[in-house]
């Protein structure tokens, strides 16, 4: 018999009303979801292991017996620490447990029982443990020598082995196919069915493939995920090109009299970049291009200059960006090289002044501002543009989908245009952006030296400020950033106030000002207007100077705590120097309760300045879900799928959708009504 994806999961053999009521309720409605419900690792039974022979990373199934269950407490906090000491005839190992799985996990344990131990070997000073391994008792396991166990996450009591009795009595009927034939065949996908069947059941022989996600069954379900991700995008970018918006008619004059008033040369891959942009502006449908660049490649002149164009063309552009410093320092720019053309440029953020509000939004009405710069704010419902026709969005991973959708709103079918400094894998940005065109800033201005990053000890307090010291003799400035250590706005200010009152003291002799999350937005004006005109030379500060702040004779950056950030904010906040003509510095002051993680970030931060490479390192130790934040990407939550282990098969599968949308446009052919059905389940759960 063939089963029907679409049938509720109460009707599968084994299911009663109850239980389907509790499936429900935890998001497995259908067949489909039940199918899905991978294993989330196997365990390994084909060969006997001992603890005396254990290695350090590998991942066990281990039969053994209980020595002793005890707890401790952890540190000052009234946490503890939780013991259970399990031993063999070779020897002895540890599983700890920092926090306890559920009530009651640990009283199970008699002395002496016989339990099988799952889990990765860790070494942690001299000695192997486990930390929070799964141990069960063995009494039913022995059957099921020799094979490799499907282990699923436990749905509350609803235990693995069950979920896999239920996966059973469902597997014995027939799997329909899903894919086209001609995908199947072109890249050489095994059937649905004994994939799925496989992946439930995996076959002893094809132990080593399965636990290195590398079997043709797995290869398959990975490609499906893929696949529909990217027929979605096709789709996009295919509708995107028949959505009509009038070309904007300018000459390039006005961008052209801007570059003639730089002071210095554009790069050629500014050049480019804008060059790219001007072509598509002067299409009859809108643009819709990410300009890729990292930090301190110039990428706000391409907007200016892209504004400057759009008004020449008679249309109004918007520019929004995350944060007020940015807008600020944005409208800064703007004043300086659009207001000589002749431009009118204003700046909205949640501080303007309601009278100033009124006025600025009546001249946006009446066309007088043809370049409007804000965060947030210019979302509001009441900012009403006379004609938008193109909006830019900068720092663009630091907004929503939606915040973003709801300025395009502002006008008709706007060209859209969107910057990110946080420099995006290949690959992901193929599934992030997959309906962008994209533009890549891959040059630095001319002159730039590159930033000597190093990393150091609390302990070498001294010596810190001695080398600083001197530069700042020399007339340089600095940064001194440090994380937040809890969220806590009380908390931020008590660290804020600590911080800035230890480096006033260490540097008797020099202004020093603070900047923090907590101050008013006119008091954080004044003390960047007075760190940029070089009254203060030393500004502490938490991360709000992260991105976008831009002072060319601050070239020390001393980020304190280092091991509390991740890499791709070490990226940013390291972007903040080396921006003008002096050699700059980039000291990663570590403390003491380090990770072997946070030890490798800044290693790799002494090693590169290219942030490709460490963004693709970035992405490598944390995975691309924390990488980019699941929910702000509109990312879909794969399932078995991961961007950095399979990125051969996301670039079969993109190429693969793009064939099929240039072959059948609407999907309204037959055979590809599955994937019709498939595509708009995808989209419910999705926000992209
Ligand atoms: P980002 O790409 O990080 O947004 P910015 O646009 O803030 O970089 O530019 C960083 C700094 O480099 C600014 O001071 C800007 O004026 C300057 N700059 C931009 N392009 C060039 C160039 N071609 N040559 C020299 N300096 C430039
Ligand atoms: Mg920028």
């Amino acid at each position: 018999m063939e089963l029907q994806f679409d049938t509720s999961v109460q009707f599968v053999k084994g299911i009663g009303p109850k239980l389907g009521d509790f499936l429900r309720s935890r998001g497995i409605e259908r067949v489909q979801d039940l199918l899905e419900y991978y294993p989330r690792a196997y365990e390994d039974r084909r060969a006997v292991c001992h603890i005396q022979s254990l290695v350090p990373d590998q991942l066990v199934s281990l039969k053994a017996h209980i020595h002793k269950v005890r707890s401790m407490p952890m540190g000052k906090s009234n946490r503890r620490i939780w013991e259970v000491v399990v031993a063999d005839s070779t020897g002895r190992i540890a599983c700890k447990y920092f926090r306890m799985p559920y009530k009651g996990y640990f009283e199970r344990f008699e002395p002496f029982q016989e339990v099988r131990v799952i889990g990765k070997v860790t070494h942690y000073r001299g000695t192997m443990e486990f930390h929070h391994p799964d141990i069960h008792p063995t009494a039913q396991d022995e059957v099921n020598e020799n094979s490799l166990v499907p282990i699923y996450a436990a749905i509350e009591g609803l235990t693995s082995s069950k979920i896999s009795r239920l996966l059973k009595t469902l597997l014995t009927q027939s799997i329909p196919e899903t894919l086209p034939a001609w995908i199947r065949e072109k890249y050489a996908l095994l059937s649905l069915d004994p994939a799925l069947k496989q992946i439930h059941q995996p076959p002893v022989e094809l132990g080593d493939q399965f636990l290195s996600f590398s079997s043709p069954a797995q290869r398959r379900v990975i490609f499906d995920e893929f696949f529909t991700l990217e027929l979605h995008l096709a789709l996009k970018k295919a509708g995107l090109e028949k959505e009509r918006s009038t070309p904007i008619a300018a000459r390039g004059l006005w961008s052209e009299a801007l570059k003639n008033n730089l002071t210095f040369r554009l790069t050629q891959a500014q050049l480019r970049a804008f060059q790219e942009i001007t072509l598509d502006l002067q299409k009859p449908h809108p643009m819709h291009r990410l300009v890729q660049g990292d930090v301190g490649s110039g990428k706000t002149l391409v907007a200016l200059m892209a504004a400057a164009f759009a008004a020449e063309g008679g249309v109004q552009t918007a520019l929004m960006v995350p944060t007020e410093l940015l807008a600020d320092q944005h409208f800064h720019n703007a004043e300086k090289y659009l207001r000589p053309l002749g431009i009118g440029v204003g700046l909205l953020t949640s501080q303007t002044k309601s009278k100033e509000r009124a006025t600025l939004l009546g001249d946006l009405g009446a066309g007088r501002v043809q370049l409007l710069i804000g965060t947030h704010a210019l979302i509001q419902d009441d900012v009403e543009f006379h004609n938008l026709g193109l909006v830019v969005i900068d720092e663009q991973h630091r907004f929503g989908v939606e915040q973003r959708n709801r300025l395009k709103c502002k006008g008709l079918s706007p060209h859209f245009l969107v910057m990110t400094a946080t420099p995006i894998p290949r690959t992901l940005a193929m599934t992030v952006y997959g309906d962008l065109d994209v533009s890549v800033i891959d040059e630095m201005p001319l002159g730039r030296q590159p930033i000597v990053t190093r990393k150091t000890f609390q302990s070498k307090r001294n010596l810190i400020a001695s080398f600083v010291t001197a530069q700042l003799k020399k007339g340089r400035q600095a940064y001194f950033v440090y994380p937040l250590i809890e969220e806590s706005e009380t908390l931020e200010l008590k660290n804020a106030l600590e911080e800035f009152e230890q480096v006033t003291k260490e540097f008797a002799g020099f202004k020093v000002g603070l900047l923090h999350g907590r101050m008013k937005a006119a008091e954080k004006d004044d003390v960047m207007g007075r760190f940029r005109a070089g009254e203060i030379q030393i500004l502490v500060s938490t991360t709000v100077i992260e991105v976008g702040v831009d002072v060319p004779n601050a070239t020390l950056m001393v980020i304190e705590h280092a091991e509390r950030f991740g890499l791709s904010q070490l990226h940013q906040l390291r972007g903040r120097v080396g921006r003008g003509e002096h050699k700059s510095f980039c000291i990663l002051v570590l403390g003491y309760a380090l990770s072997d993680e946070a030890t490798q970030r800044a290693e790799i931060m002494e090693r590169t300045s290219d942030g490709f490479k460490i963004a693709e390192a970035d992405l490598e130790m944390r995975g691309p879900g924390e990488f980019l934040g699941t929910r702000q990407s509109g990312l879909p939550g794969f399932k078995m799928a991961n961007l950095v282990r399979d990125v051969r098969i996301l670039q079969e599968a993109r190429a693969a959708a793009f064939a099929l949308i240039e072959r059948d446009p609407t999907l309204s052919q037959a055979e590809h009504s599955e994937l019709q059905v498939r595509l708009e389940q995808v989209m419910k759960t999705w926000v992209g």
